[in-house]
């Protein structure tokens, strides 16, 4: 591996992305439509659409148009739907990419503000409606619909795809059915409306996952892609963890009975202590709140870190640890056996494992095996 520096880095295993994607194939009729937006959570949307679009899946999804752009840019000449807003006075360059580029019809203002800046030209793109069934965030409400299909008819707009997001697909919940059902009840009010529809999507890794019925004609996973659990009720054994964080020991202390430790000396030894210091920090992505509570493995063994975690690194319990300077420390990943998951960080961090990969920042290379 080509590191240079610190030794700081996430490892990214592009066979274990397209295993899981494979899983996520086997469990559902419909096309995988891999959700590569924020960087493909922070793994590399770039690398993982390269291999995923080699391996055959013809259709991805990304949250913005300059993260679609830079798809594109990169060699991924693929469809790539974009599902939030950006300013419709840039649909003109979505126009010169629109064999691939699906732009979502978020809003009524934004079809009509489209109409407008494009005029003709809207024929020339393909679109997908969002439609609004319960997150009462971006999309078509109900109550817009009869708008929505004026404009659709008024302007001959060209809609390729239908689909809406679940909110509680993790939890498994009434509310799954639901919006599932609300979004069959818009779908055939827009097809009796005379509105052709070729693409019906809904589901994200839970809902293929736990609500398989839900599975249309492509489902849109993401996190379940990168080996995380989409859920923290049900484990699902064959998603593989995709990234490893990785980084090494920089310096071994001895510490006094009685000393603190780091900013705001919010650890003080009872005991002399053996500490590595570990040159990765809260720039790096990896939560300050974790300090004092998250843990790190040298040597197979689980050494927690102590005090704040600073911007550059951390220090760590190595008491009982035989360890050298230089000896690889795994943050996110396993050594000999043991590991430490996203999903543990999370819980520890009162967040979701989704932040944890996708807050990872341009300072930690991404290295691709
Ligand atoms: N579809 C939409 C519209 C999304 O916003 C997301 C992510 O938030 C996904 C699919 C993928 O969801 P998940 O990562 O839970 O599979």
């Amino acid at each position: 591996m080509n590191i240079i520096g610190r030794n700081t880095f996430a490892v990214v295993n592009i066979e274990k992305y397209l295993k899981n994607l494979e899983f996520l194939n086997s469990c559902t009729t419909a096309k995988i439509m891999p959700v590569l937006k924020a960087d493909a959570y922070g793994h590399g949307m770039q690398e993982l659409g390269k291999a995923a679009l080699k391996s055959g899946y013809d259709m991805f999804a990304v949250a913005f148009l300059e993260e679609a752009l830079e798809l594109l840019s990169s060699g991924i000449l693929s469809k790539v739907l974009i599902f939030n807003y950006f300013d419709p006075k840039d649909l003109k360059s979505v126009l010169d990419y629109s064999d691939y580029l699906r732009p979502t019809i978020t809003s009524i203002d934004f079809l009509e503000k489209a109409c407008g800046i494009l005029g003709k030209d809207i024929k020339k793109l393909v679109f997908h409606i969002n439609v609004d069934t319960g997150m009462n965030r971006i999309g078509i409400r109900e109550e817009e619909l009869s708008t929505l299909i004026r404009l659709i008819k008024k302007h001959n707009i060209n809609v390729e795809g239908i689909y809406s997001h679940f909110a509680t697909a993790d939890e498994k919940d009434e509310f799954v059915k639901i919006q599932y059902d609300k979004f069959l009840n818009i779908l055939n009010y827009i097809i009796n409306e005379g509105i052709d529809i070729k693409i019906r999507h809904l589901a994200n890794s839970a809902g293929l996952l736990f609500f398989p019925q839900s599975s249309l004609d492509y489902v849109r996973p993401g996190v379940a892609t990168f080996g995380m659990q989409p859920s923290n009720i049900i484990k699902v054994e064959e998603l593989k963890p995709v990234m490893e964080l990785k980084s090494t020991v920089a310096k071994i202390n001895m510490v006094k009975s009685g000393e603190s430790i780091g900013y705001g000396r919010t650890f003080t030894t009872l005991k002399s202590m053996k500490t590595a210091i570990v040159p990765i920090g809260y720039a790096d992505g990896y939560f300050r709140n974790l300090s004092n509570k998250a843990y790190v493995l040298i040597n197979g063994k689980k050494c927690r870190i102590l005090g704040n975690i600073s911007m550059d690194q951390m220090v760590v319990d190595i008491t009982e640890v035989n360890t050298n300077v230089g000896d690889e420390v795994v943050l996110i990943g396993e050594q000999d056996g043991v590991s430490i998951t996203c999903e543990e960080l999370a819980q520890k961090a009162g967040t979701i494992n989704y932040e944890i990969t996708s807050k990872l920042t341009r300072r930690v290379p991404r290295i691709y095996i």
